[in-house]
């Protein structure tokens, strides 16, 4: 076994310890530990120069590079896949909101080509609408939350009379109260329960909004007041 001392360190070590010189092909002064320390170094302090080189490398192989990702990517694809899917569980929360954050500073982009995309696309989204709607996992489900909203809403407290719901649509001046449209005869009010039925919200006149359809979808589960809250101080009729 052959032996050789490090410069850097001193060691005596088995010169399969240290890396081959290309041109000479012998071994390098210093042994693989000092020289990849020795390496690190260097790029930690000529960060900025290595990183116009690369973008510089970059520029000019242009071509190459891409030819050689798309091949890459060809061959490993399930492998990317499955990284990617990885990587958004572990950080899923923080994925979503940067996603969130975006799509409210890019609303009107993203609104419009979603609105380009269904106009180009308007049978293709039918079909798979069609099969979405049909699918017997889908049916199950949908059935299963409205028999429990259904049960829900038997058991809470449910109040409100024809009369107090007339006087809730007069309190909002006859418009939605989220978006302030008014109800005629192709807007009609529907019922919303400020505090939703999933968290215990009745049927009551202290509950009960009037919101257009869109903005009742829109709310969903979620608790968003609009009614003015000194209305529900007014005695109830
Ligand atoms: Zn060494
Ligand atoms: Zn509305």
């Amino acid at each position: 076994m052959t032996t050789r001392v490090c410069t850097q360190c001193g060691v005596e070590k088995d010169v399969g310890l240290f890396y081959i010189e290309n041109r000479s092909k012998k071994p390098r002064s210093t042994c693989i530990k000092c020289t990849s320390s020795a390496c690190k170094r260097y790029r930690e302090n000529n960060a900025d120069v290595l990183k116009e080189h690369a973008k510089l490398y970059r520029c000019a192989n242009k071509q190459e590079i891409s030819e050689r990702s798309k091949v890459y990517r060809m061959q490993n694809s399930e492998l990317l896949k499955q990284k990617k899917r990885e990587r958004f569980a572990a950080n899923s929360e923080v994925l979503n909101a940067r996603h969130r954050a975006k799509h409210q500073q890019n609303k009107d982009y993203d609104n419009a080509k979603t609105k380009e995309y269904r106009d180009a696309n308007r049978e293709k989204i039918r079909v798979s609408d069609r099969a979405y709607y049909l699918n017997p996992i889908r049916q199950a489900k949908t059935k299963w939350y409205s028999h429990n909203r259904r049960q829900r809403i038997l058991n809470s407290d449910a109040s409100l009379t024809v009369k107090q719901w007339m006087r809730i649509i007069e309190m909002q001046n006859n418009k939605c109260s989220n978006c302030g449209r008014m109800f005629g005869e192709h807007l009609k009010p529907t019922r919303d329960h400020i505090i939703p039925v999933s968290l215990g919200g009745g049927l009551t006149f202290g509950n009960v909004q009037a919101l257009c359809h869109s903005c009742n979808c829109k709310k969903s589960s979620s608790v968003i007041f609009t009614r003015a809250l000194n209305e529900l101080l007014v005695n109830p009729c």
